[in-house]
C-alpha cells in the first residue's frame, strides 16, 4: 500500500490529501502539520472563488478553475452547503481602467454580466468599468474543519509537528506532499516566495447580501455571520498584529464606495500572511536528501491572493501528479 505525507494543514494541504485518497484510495495518507484550522492562514481569508495565478500558463489556471468550479458549485448546491460553509455569492468585479476583456477569474463563475452605466453610476467616482457576477464564498472557518473531517472519515491520519527538513521523512513515505505555504521558505529553501501581509475587519452587517470586489484592494465580503471588509497587500511584512488605524482606514475606503456599510459594527480584526510567490509552485521533484537517498516530492504553495480558489484544481493537479511519481523511477 503507498505511503503519502502531507506537510500542512492548511486549505492546500488539506484539500490535497482528500483529492488524492480520492484518486488512490488504497493509499495511507499523512498529514504532519505545525498549526492546524484556526491558526492558519486559511481560516480567516475572505474566501470568495476568483481563480488566478501571476506568471501561469492560461491553460493551467483554466484546468484548476475549472475543476474547483465543479467541487466547489456542487458543494453550494449540496446539502453539505451549511456546514462546509460554501454558498453562492452574487456582487461586482470593479475596475478602475476600462476592462479589454472579461478578467480570467469570471470565466469559473456561474453567470455574469457586463454593468451598464446607470450601475457604474452607483460606484463612481470610482470605477469606470465593471461586471455583476455570481460565484461562491468558502469561508474557511467552516471549510478547514468540514474537509479534515472528510480526511479523517476516509483513513487520514494528523501529526501536530513541524518538519525540519524533507530528509526526515524519507524512507517513511512513498511520495511527500509539500503544503507548507509560508514554512517553504526554509524547507525547501525558496527565495521566490513572500508573505504578503493582509488586514482584514470582520463587521456586523447582516443586511449586506453581495459582495464587492475591486481592482484597488478595496474588497466588501458577506459570510453567513458576518461581513468581511478588507484588505491590505504590504509584501514582505510578517507582522500579524493588526494595526487599529489601519482597520479604520479599511472601513472608511469602503464606506466612501459602498454608502450601505454605514452602521456596521466592528466584531474584530484579523491580519493572514498570504504565501506569494510569482507563479505559484505546482510541481514535483525528485530530489537527493543528505547522504544520498532519492526522495518523491510534489509541491503545492505559494498560492498568493488566489489560495482557497485554487485549493481544489491544484489539489487534484496534486493528486495526479503523485499518482505519476508512484509509477516514476526514482534515480535522478
Ligand atoms: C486577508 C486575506 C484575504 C484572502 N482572501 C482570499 C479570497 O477571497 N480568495 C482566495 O482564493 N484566497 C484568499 N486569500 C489567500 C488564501 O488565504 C491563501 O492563499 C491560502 O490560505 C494559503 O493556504 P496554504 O494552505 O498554502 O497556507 P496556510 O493556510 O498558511 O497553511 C500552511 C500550513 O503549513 C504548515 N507548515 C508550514 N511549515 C511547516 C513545517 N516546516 N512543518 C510542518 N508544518 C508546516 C502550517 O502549520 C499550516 O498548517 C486571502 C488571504 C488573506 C491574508
Amino acid at each position: 500500500m503507498a505511503s503519502i505525507g502531507v506537510v500542512g494543514a492548511g486549505i492546500m494541504g488539506l484539500s490535497a490529501a482528500v483529492a488524492i485518497q480520492q484518486r488512490l484510495p488504497a493509499a495511507h495518507v499523512t498529514i504532519m502539520a505545525e498549526s492546524f484550522t484556526v491558526d492558519t492562514t486559511s481560516d480567516g481569508a475572505g474566501g470568495l472563488f476568483v481563480p488566478n495565478a501571476p506568471d501561469t500558463d492560461v491553460s493551467l489556471i483554466r484546468k484548476w478553475g475549472k475543476e474547483g468550479a465543479r467541487h466547489f458549485f456542487n458543494l453550494a448546491f449540496s446539502e453539505d452547503s451549511s456546514e462546509a460553509g460554501v454558498y453562492l455569492s452574487h456582487g461586482y468585479e470593479l475596475s478602475t481602467k476600462p476592462l479589454e476583456q472579461l478578467p480570467i477569474e469570471l470565466e469559473f463563475a456561474l453567470s455574469h454580466r457586463r454593468l451598464n452605466p446607470e450601475e457604474l453610476k452607483r460606484f463612481q467616482p470610482y470605477y469606470k468599468d465593471g461586471f455583476h457576477f455570481t460565484t461562491v464564498i468558502v469561508e474557511g472557518r467552516k471549510y478547514l474543519p468540514w474537509i479534515t473531517a472528510r480526511f479523517r472519515e476516509k483513513g487520514g491520519h494528523m501529526e501536530n509537528r513541524r518538519v525540519q527538513s524533507f530528509d526526515e521523512l524519507c524512507g517513511r513515505f512513498d511520495v511527500v506532499v509539500n503544503c507548507s505555504g509560508l514554512g517553504s521558505i526554509k524547507l525547501v529553501p525558496d527565495p521566490l516566495l513572500k508573505p504578503l501581509r493582509g488586514q482584514v475587519i470582520r463587521v456586523h452587517a447582516p443586511w449586506i447580501k453581495f459582495f464587492v470586489r475591486t481592482d484597488n484592494n478595496v474588497y466588501i465580503l458577506p459570510s453567513s455571520e458576518n461581513v468581511a471588509i478588507g484588505s491590505t497587500k504590504e509584501a514582505d511584512e510578517c507582522d500579524v498584529t493588526p494595526n487599529p488605524d489601519v482597520s479604520k482606514q479599511l472601513f472608511e475606503r469602503a464606506l466612501a464606495r459602498v454608502r450601505a456599510i454605514k452602521g456596521a459594527k466592528t466584531l474584530w480584526e484579523w491580519v493572514g500572511l498570504r504565501p506569494y510567490r510569482c507563479p505559484p509552485r505546482v510541481e514535483s521533484e525528485i530530489r537527493r536528501t543528505a547522504d544520498g537517498r532519492p526522495i518523491k516530492i510534489v509541491h503545492n504553495y505559494g498560492h498568493g491572493s488566489f489560495g482557497i480558489s485554487l485549493s481544489w484544481g491544484t489539489g487534484v493537479h496534486v493528486a495526479q501528479m503523485v499518482s505519476d511519481l508512484l509509477h516514476a523511477s526514482p534515480k535522478l
